[in-house]
């Protein structure tokens, strides 16, 4: 259960992913809609059992956008899923301790800077971590 982050820096993260999930709902409600993808907002947007998340999701769509927007929004609810939990904060690869530096520049990230960047150099696309 031990973690090299304190209960302030983890309240700082969690206060920070909050806001991101928060801005991203925002966001993904504002472009979805229609009958055109119900099914995979609300998948997603039902993830942390928020329904006011919901209640915008059936207007026309910008795909792309939003798809965007969901893939971020997966990975902050997973950072917030793993906030409560002791994994949170190692690297999902060689289990180091990701510095409490890169996860405020980056709360949802799953990997040291060194697995990070071997991914990226080995064909790994997206800076951001995904799920
Ligand atoms: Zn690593």
């Amino acid at each position: 259960m031990s973690t090299h982050l304190t209960v302030g820096q983890r309240a700082l993260l969690e206060a920070a992913l909050l806001r991101s999930q928060y801005d991203l709902e925002e966001q993904i409600s504002q472009q979805l809609g229609g009958e055109s993808r119900p099914d995979h907002a609300r998948e997603v947007l039902l993830q942390d059992g928020d329904d006011a998340t919901a209640r915008d999701a059936d207007r026309e769509v910008d795909l792309a956008r939003s798809d965007q927007d969901i893939g971020e929004l997966r990975a902050v609810n997973a950072a917030l899923a793993r906030l409560r939990t002791a994994e949170y904060g190692r690297c999902i690869d060689c289990e180091a301790e990701i510095a409490f530096e890169r996860l405020q520049h980056n709360p949802q990230a799953l990997r040291c800077v060194r697995c990070q960047t071997a991914l990226e150099a080995t064909g790994g696309q997206a800076p951001r971590p995904t799920i």
